[in-house]
C-alpha cells in the first residue's frame, strides 16, 4: 500500500488521491466512508461498493480487514442459486422455503402430494434452473471462522447448499473441511464441493 499525502493550504488533515474514486480525499473522509461501506447491506449498485473492502480506507480507520467472502449479506439462494430480494432463514429464497414446507407437510397449494426431486447425487450443473421442490438431506458441516472450529447440520438439498449458507451468514476467514462423513457417497459430495470452489 503506497499512498502519497499532501496537505492543502488552510484546510486541515492530510490528503490522497483515492485511486477507486479518481479523487482527492481527505484521510478523515476516507476513514468515514469505510467504516459506512463496512456496515452497509449488500445492493446492486451500491454508492461506496468500492470502499468495502479497501485496505487503505481500513488503515484510515484504524482497523485490519479480513475481506468478506463474495456470498455475504449477498441476495443468492443458497439452494436454487438465483437472485432474491428477500433471503429467508439466512439461506433460501421465499420459493424454496415455500416448496420445502409443502414438502414437509406433504400437500401442495393444489392439494395434491409434492414429488419432490433428488438433487443430492447429482451434479451442481445439472441442478440449476430445476424446480424447487426438492427432497432435504441433514448434511454435517464442519468448517472454521478465524482459526475457531464450528459445526452446522440442516437440512440442504446438497453439501453445496450447507457451504453457501455458511459462506453468505458468516464474515472472517472461513475454511471447510470434509463436508460429509466417510462415505463412498460422501467422496461424490466432496467432488461436488470441489467443482463449484474452483470456478
Ligand atoms: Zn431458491
Amino acid at each position: 500500500m503506497d499512498v502519497q499525502y499532501f496537505e492543502i493550504k488552510d484546510a486541515p488533515g492530510r490528503y490522497f488521491t483515492c485511486a477507486a474514486f479518481t479523487m482527492t480525499l481527505a484521510e478523515t473522509r476516507c476513514a468515514a466512508m469505510w467504516r459506512e461501506a463496512s456496515a452497509a447491506a449488500r445492493e446492486p449498485g451500491y454508492r461506496l461498493e468500492h470502499c468495502r473492502n479497501c485496505e487503505i480506507g481500513a488503515s484510515h480507520a484504524g482497523e485490519t480487514i479480513t475481506r468478506d467472502n463474495q456470498y455475504y449479506g449477498s441476495h443468492l439462494c443458497c439452494r436454487c442459486h438465483t437472485w432474491a430480494r428477500r433471503i429467508v432463514h439466512g439461506s433460501v429464497c421465499p420459493s424454496c422455503y415455500n416448496r420445502e414446507r409443502e414438502v414437509a407437510r406433504g400437500l401442495n397449494a393444489k392439494g395434491s402430494p409434492p414429488s419432490p426431486s433428488e438433487w443430492f447425487w447429482g451434479d451442481p450443473a445439472q441442478t440449476r434452473g430445476k424446480a424447487k421442490t426438492a427432497r432435504l438431506h441433514q448434511v454435517p458441516l464442519n468448517y472454521r471462522i478465524n482459526a475457531r472450529a464450528r459445526e452446522r447440520q440442516a437440512p440442504v438439498v446438497n453439501a453445496l447448499e450447507g457451504v453457501l449458507a455458511v459462506l453468505r451468514q458468516e464474515k472472517g476467514r472461513i475454511a471447510f473441511a470434509r463436508p460429509i462423513r466417510d462415505t463412498v457417497r460422501g467422496a461424490h459430495q466432496l467432488f461436488l464441493f470441489g467443482s463449484y470452489a474452483q470456478r
